[in-house]
């Protein structure tokens, strides 16, 4: 048993307090490998704020698990050595599906887990959460549960539909649960087509997609029946064109790829959504990065050279989105 608080690392029960209070929140970017740990931490200690890191399924099966942990200690550091005295950095469990997942997460140094039982019946989404949180508690890691569906795909969790969280349900989950954080439903989806064309209405001037607007009435209709409780928005990003056109410019293809607007998720921030989980938008600035220095430079083959722009391309997008979407820069 490795308790996270050796590690350096915060649970999140205090920063979401903050940003709940504050109006901002706080980015919660997945990663797999070393270049996107880098590219989080610098852009967090550049930018002042708090982030959370967390770890999927699909990144565990990647990058194993131990060494995603050593990586968030290292990433802890790193911070330091870059001039954080006090870095507030989260070790989180995304989409635990399983009470023996998060209990192996919370012994191995997490600070913080999400149990997954969205897909359940109500009843058994409760009992699963409370166990997992009943162990957490015990060890001072805090839990994220999910009432509602999500549509898309994500790393091997994926629903073809979505159904909105039902306000009227929520005060009972978060009680019986006892979880720290809700992950909720209001139409934002997982991966890099979150809307088909279908869903979407276009742009006359552009010919581009725009998609149809968060359910902001369902929002603060939660917000309502459970004031001040931190609330977590999946599915996230907002998929950058300029990323989109890069990649399709140089060699690849993401036709009529659509994400969330970034306004709207600055509207989101400003309310009791604290944590604002984004993935995918580092996929692209990393792809389009690398497919652009490839294209560039045919001769190259050292992994640094194009691993290297894509880094910092990463890091841009991270700074852009704790600055102008989140608003959770100068808060250490
Ligand atoms: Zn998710």
């Amino acid at each position: 048993m490795v308790s996270y608080k050796e590690l350096g690392l915060v649970n999140t029960k205090e920063m979401f307090a903050k940003a709940v209070k504050g109006g901002y929140a706080i980015p919660a970017f997945n990663f797999n490998t070393m270049e996107q740990m880098q590219a989080i931490v610098q852009a967090a200690v550049e930018t002042k704020s708090p982030v959370i890191m967390q770890v999927s399924k699909g990144a565990r099966n990647y990058a194993n698990a131990t060494i995603l942990r050593y990586m968030a200690q290292g990433a802890v550091e790193y911070a330091k050595e870059l001039g954080c005295a006090n870095p507030q950095i989260v070790l989180h469990l995304d989409h635990g599906d399983s009470f023996e997942l998060c209990k192996d997460c919370i012994d191995m140094g997490f600070s913080s887990v999400m149990i997954d039982g969205s897909s359940l019946p109500y009843e058994e989404n409760i009992a699963l959460a409370k166990k997992v949180v009943d162990y957490a508690h015990q060890f001072d890691v805090t839990v994220e549960a999910e009432l509602g569906v999500l549509a898309g795909v994500e790393d091997e969790v994926s629903s073809a539909v979505s159904h909105y969280t039902k306000p009227e349900e929520v005060v009972d989950f978060a009680t019986r649960t006892g979880c720290d954080s809700l992950a909720i439903s209001i139409g934002t989806s997982h991966g890099a087509y979150k809307f088909t064309p279908a869903q979407c209405t276009r742009d006359p001037k552009t010919g581009k997609l725009v998609p149809p607007p968060l359910a902001f009435d369902v929002l603060s209709e939660i917000e309502k029946q459970l004031p001040g409780f931190p609330i977590v928005l999946h599915g996230s990003s907002s998929v950058p064109q300029d990323e989109v056109d890069t990649i399709n410019k140089f060699g690849g293809k993401l036709p009529d790829a659509v994400g969330i607007p970034e306004e709207q998720l600055r509207k989101a921030s400003e309310s009791a959504v604290c944590k604002i989980n984004i993935d995918s938008d580092s996929r692209l600035a990393m792809t389009a990065a690398i497919r652009k220095y490839l294209a560039e430079n045919p001769s190259h083959f050292d992994p640094r050279q194009y691993l290297k722009p894509a880094r910092e391309n990463m890091k841009k997008m991270y700074i852009h989105k704790i600055v102008n979407v989140l608003g959770s820069n100068d808060k250490l």
